[in-house]
């Protein structure tokens, strides 16, 4: 039985002068200070205008067909993307979600007239999606999901509460997983996902604020909130195969091993400069790893170019991935001898600072460790 596939994947040439062209590019930028970068920028570096260089570039839709305004180019060639991006510490998150996982799920699940109305903007850098699927009590278990949608003439009536929806507060839109059946002895049936453009006079959204006091995550109440036949994603009570569809994406990339990479980036140049305090064994040893995860990371990307749907082998790349982006922390923290300190002008204290504060919520994101080994021991049939 093939129960794992996480082969080698080698990038096509033409791919490698796609890398040369974004690097060029990201460095006019930070050198034109137009950027800076910073640590887990895919959560934190909300900056519509990079967004929307960037979609001029050809770099976000990337997997969309050129019909919708995407460059039809695939998989690995936005994987190549967004390593640089994320390896340069850009600001991406503006359009990160509607890139990564609301377009795809479009694209596969969405009527004509959606895919028209949202995909060109979103390849452009202009449209910008937050995800609705966790509420109170209700995370790692999405089925369990209390905000219900009431079918009324013309359309539904979206009431419940989400939580940690991450840039509602700046999105134009947000999808929102709701129970749209009463709950039956099949717990995933009887589930919707809905398109809810922002704002709208019946969301209320309250922001909830990271250790730093940065404001990225938000609490939406919605109250009654009229949904309109047009914005049902999909069919009506099939969502929790469209959100599984979803998370897939939102599990599988780069981002989640390359947090903390700018930090490591830092540290390699400053190491190289202090020799003598270097522990070269233990530092090398963080590098082969991350080798050893973008491989495996290439390879789930390799896995969706050719339109499988590699779960399992995306969630043990988080489990592992998200782990590591901590250790990057650790091991650069001994290493430099430095202090983690978030007023620093020197790049690796205030790196270091801003990276312990987002910690916390790197294995959480996208589905706890713990969940992802559960899909993991399903694939291997001890669940
Ligand atoms: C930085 C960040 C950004 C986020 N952005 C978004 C967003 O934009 N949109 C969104 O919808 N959500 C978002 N989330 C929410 C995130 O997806 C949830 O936090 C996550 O799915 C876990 O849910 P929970 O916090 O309710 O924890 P719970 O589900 O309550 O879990 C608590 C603990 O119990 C464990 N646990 C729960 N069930 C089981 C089980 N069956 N077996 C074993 N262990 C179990 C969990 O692994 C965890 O350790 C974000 C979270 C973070 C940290």
């Amino acid at each position: 039985m093939d129960l794992w596939n996480l082969n080698p994947v080698a990038l096509p040439p033409e791919h490698e002068d796609l890398r040369g062209n974004v690097r060029t590019f990201l460095a006019e930028e930070i050198a034109m200070g137009r950027i800076t970068p910073r640590c887990d920028q895919w959560l934190g570096g909300w900056d519509p205008a990079f967004s929307r260089r960037l979609g001029e570039s050809g770099w976000v839709g990337m997997t969309f067909p050129t019909k919708y305004g995407g460059s039809g180019k695939g998989a690995l060639a936005r994987f190549v993307v967004t390593e640089e991006l994320l390896a340069a510490g850009a600001p991406v998150a503006a359009h990160w979600i509607a890139d990564r996982q609301t377009g795809p799920g479009l694209l596969r699940f969405g009527s004509a007239e959606q895919k028209e109305a949202f995909l060109p903007l979103i390849a452009q850098g202009q449209y910008y999606f937050a995800a609705g699927m966790s509420e109170p009590d209700t995370g790692s278990d999405l089925a369990s999901v209390r905000t219900s949608g009431r079918r009324i003439d013309g359309g539904w009536r979206v009431s419940g509460t989400k939580v940690w929806t991450s840039g509602a507060h700046l999105a134009q839109a947000m999808v929102v997983l709701a129970r749209t059946e009463p709950r039956s002895s099949d717990r995933h049936a009887g589930l919707t996902q809905f398109i809810i453009e922002l704002p709208d006079p019946n969301v209320q959204i309250r922001p909830i604020r990271l250790l730093t006091g940065e404001h990225h995550f938000n609490e939406v109440v919605l109250d009654d909130v009229f949904v309109p036949d047009t914005r049902v994603l999909g069919e009506p009570g099939s969502g929790w195969k469209q959100v599984t569809s979803e998370l897939a994406m939102e599990r599988s990339g780069p981002e989640r091993i390359l947090s903390t990479f700018p930090l490591l980036a830092a540290a390699t140049d400053y190491l190289a400069e202090n020799s003598s305090r270097i522990d070269m064994a233990r530092f090398g040893a963080v590098v082969a790893r991350i080798w050893a995860l973008r491989q495996m990371s290439l390879a789930v990307a390799g896995r969706l170019e050719v339109g499988a749907a590699p779960a399992a082998e995306a969630a043990t790349v988080k489990d592992l991935g998200t782990r590591f982006e901590t250790v990057v922390i650790d091991t650069v923290r001994l290493l430099t001898e430095l202090e983690p300190d978030s007023g620093s002008d020197q790049e690796i204290p205030r790196m270091l600072a801003e990276s312990i504060l987002h910690s916390p919520g790197f294995t959480l994101r996208g589905g706890t460790n713990e969940i992802l080994r559960g899909v993991v021991a399903r694939q291997l049939g001890v669940r």
